[in-house]
């Protein structure tokens, strides 16, 4: 399969959620609802872990997408650059120590 970037997700998302009628722009979207169902996801791909569940149907591996596809769509509402951000903030990290 060819390789396809963040860009390309964020945009193959928001073709679906116009399609789906899930929101396009700030003023469609309740924001704290969407950030509660990415942390919905997040649950589910625990829960999936904890009952070793690791690439089956709502598997650990499906459900992190499913957390990536619900940034993705915020990103794509609020027109973030999330490649940008991801690199800038990789960068900041390696001279950043963690106790
Ligand atoms: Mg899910």
């Amino acid at each position: 399969m060819e390789k396809i970037n963040l860009s390309d997700l964020t945009q193959m998302m928001m073709e679906l959620a116009k399609d789906k009628g899930f929101g396009t722009k700030p003023e469609d979207i309740n924001v704290a609802e969407k950030m509660l169902l990415i942390q919905s996801e997040v649950n589910e791909a625990y829960d999936a872990y904890r009952h070793k569940n690791m690439t089956g149907k709502h598997g650990f591996e499906e459900e992190l997408g499913d957390v990536i596809q619900r940034v993705l769509h915020l990103c794509g509402i609020f027109q973030i650059d999330i490649e940008k951000v991801i690199l800038e903030k990789l960068e900041i990290n390696k001279n950043r120590t963690w106790n």
